[in-house]
């Protein structure tokens, strides 16, 4: 099977594994992230193994990622997707491995917060995007990529969600933040502060990267781009500092879109996040 580079291990030895949710069925504007995973995999051979930044290369023995493919998901019904990746990430959770998932839109991120929730009761969630994605309903629809995070709060409560460099949404999504949720807006200023608290400090916590919070200039292939994004290195460097400072007991990469990635900038900015997360996950969990 064509693997992710790299992720040679089989399941059985593998501590962390990566899957895709090939799913975009809720994409309010440019559809075609159900092909992320697959692209990211092809791109993969074109980035290194080894990483400069960590010296740590994703062949090294103690680095045991397993590459499950992707999920056959039904393309027209949402709530039939969640449960599958519900039930994926469940069994890598109690086989007591990490689940490392690639989008698919945002809204797969559901999925594996459900899962990850019945095992950890108290889990927390850190968001990087630039949407909020906390409408009540989007089109009708309670089950959406612009309405994730509002499913996710029902599931963790109040103060368990943070959100980094948000910069859109509709006025009452941000009053619903500033009540419900810790939200850092534009950036990551308030980074350190989030650390510290007993919500993230003390609990486990899942993470789920968009993409699109990064600016369209480094990464223009995702369904909804936002002008006034962070830098690549921003967000690896506070990417790290989540995976170092808290318990990750689960994390995922949404939004690419390949068929707007023209230059394919967007799937190789990806690879090289998928890579380096891997590896800050592997040496933690030495
Ligand atoms: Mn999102
Ligand atoms: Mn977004």
């Amino acid at each position: 099977m064509n693997v992710f580079i790299g992720c040679t291990a089989e399941y059985g030895d593998g501590e962390i594994v990566l899957f895709g949710a090939p799913f975009d069925g809720t994409a309010s504007y440019r559809p075609g992230a159900r092909f992320a995973c697959s692209a990211a995999r092809g791109a993969s051979d074109s980035i290194e193994t080894y990483s400069p930044y960590v010296d740590m290369d994703l062949t090294d023995a103690g680095v045991a990622v397993h590459d499950a493919g992707d999920l056959e998901l039904p393309f027209g019904n949402a709530g039939r997707a969640l449960r599958i990746i519900d039930e994926f990430t469940m069994k890598i959770l109690r086989a007591g491995k990490l689940p490392f998932m690639v989008g698919g839109e945002h809204l797969v991120t559901y999925g594996a917060v459900c899962a990850a929730a019945r095992i950890y009761p108290d889990l927390s969630i850190v968001q990087f995007d630039a949407h909020a994605d906390l409408r009540d309903e989007y089109l009708g629809e309670k089950l959406s990529h612009a309405t994730v995070m509002r499913r996710c709060w029902e599931t963790t409560g109040d103060g368990r969600i943070f959100q980094f460099a948000v910069r859109s949404g509709e006025r009452d999504e941000f009053e619903f933040a500033d009540r419900h949720i810790f939200i850092d807006r534009f950036g990551f200023n308030r980074l350190t502060e989030a650390l510290a608290s007993p919500a993230l400090s003390e609990k486990p916590v899942y993470l789920t990267i968009d993409l699109d919070a990064l600016d369209p200039s480094e990464c223009p292939g995702t369904g909804t781009p936002e002008a006034g994004g962070v830098r690549f290195s921003e967000l690896l460097g506070a990417a790290r500092a989540v995976i170092e400072k808290c318990n990750i007991v689960g994390l995922d990469v949404t939004e690419l879109c390949p068929p707007v990635d023209h230059a394919g900038i967007s799937v190789s900015l990806a690879c090289k996040l998928v890579r380096e997360l891997l590896l800050c996950a592997a040496l933690k969990q030495r």
